[in-house]
């Protein structure tokens, strides 16, 4: 990655001035504020001394809050071959659809929250790259990928500063999702896109840090200040009930232990009745039932999706008493 064209566009988290390099340490030119943010390993840690959950010194170590390593050689060995129990084919698709819109930006900046690790779909996109591009790959947690620590609340990037904004399978673990919409808004050019993934029938995953579900209008409004060029079932009722067995199974649990063998015992059970979804990712009757959605949507300047325009975007088959 580029550092210089990295270091043009971010800003303080706190109040958004620029930031200067102070030795090993970016500092905030701002006198009022004077924040200043250390560096690990080269990854610029840009979290807000004053925010509520992380602290800049849980990154000045190895460990990861979020992705838990497991120190058994035998969940280690189950965790690797254990098959996925989300059928996912749409991901890949969108981020082709993606890669042709962004033809013709150039050179093409592209902001990533919560990738840390690459997302189902996305090396589609990170193909078509080419050197003069940026490529900002932000987490809270360290991974093959982070370039940046930041939280999506406090986004550490000037106002317009990317031509694509991504949130795969993240705006459930914040804790203000709408927030950060707002935020991925404003680092957003004109013009720019935006494309999000969210869980609709999942269960908590990530333990602590989940708090969120959405139907697909509720992520829809999310995104009211956005034109829509796309959205719908990323994966479908097939992915959801293979979840709620799973789930079903470790709800008897009331040890950690017994919770590992039921989870372990749902996943190799019931991962089949996922390929549902080559059939259900594309019916109408998902759109009330799926296990997650996705949003592809542009910046245009005065766009605002009414509440009534919303509503008459239903497309499920869900009529409400009175029809
Ligand atoms: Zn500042």
């Amino acid at each position: 990655m580029n550092l210089s064209s990295l270091e043009q566009i971010i800003v303080c988290p706190c109040c958004k001035n620029k930031l200067t390099k102070d030795g090993g340490h970016y500092k905030c030119t701002s006198e009022g504020c004077n924040s200043t943010y250390p560096v690990f390993n080269g990854i610029p840690i840009l979290i807000n001394p004053h925010n509520d959950l992380f602290e800049q010194k849980d990154f000045e170590t190895e460990g990861d809050i979020f992705f838990k390593t497991y120190s058994n050689p035998g969940i280690r060995f189950l965790k690797r071959i254990q098959p996925d129990i989300t059928y996912n084919n749409v991901s890949e698709r969108n981020y082709a659809d993606i890669a042709s819109l962004l033809k013709g930006e150039k050179p093409i900046r592209i902001l990533v929250l919560g990738g840390s690790v690459d997302g189902v779909g996305i090396t589609h996109l990170k193909n078509i790259l080419k050197e003069e591009d940026l490529l900002v790959e932000t987490d809270v947690s360290y991974g093959p990928n982070t370039t940046v620590i930041c939280d999506a609340h406090e986004i550490p990037f000037a106002d317009e500063s990317f031509d694509l904004v991504i949130a795969q399978a993240v705006l459930e673990h914040v804790l203000d999702p709408f927030l950060c919409v707002r935020e991925m808004n404003r680092v957003l050019k004109e013009n720019g896109l935006i494309y999000a993934e969210t869980p609709f029938m999942q269960q908590v995953h990530g333990g602590k840090y989940d708090f969120m579900r959405f139907t697909h209008l509720g992520h829809r409004r999310m995104f009211r200040n956005f034109n829509e060029i796309n959205s719908g079932v990323i994966a479908g009722a097939g992915s959801a009930l293979v979840w709620s067995l799973k789930y079903f199974l470790t709800s008897f649990a009331n040890s950690k232990k017994v919770d590992r063998v039921l989870s372990y015992g749902g996943t190799f059970l019931f991962f089949w009745v996922k390929y549902f979804d080559l059939i259900l990712n594309k019916t109408r009757g998902s759109i009330d039932a799926a296990s997650g959605f996705y949003f592809l949507g542009r910046k245009e300047k005065g766009y605002l999706l009414s509440d009534k325009e919303l509503l008459a975007s239903y497309r499920g088959f869900r009529y409400s008493a009175e029809e």
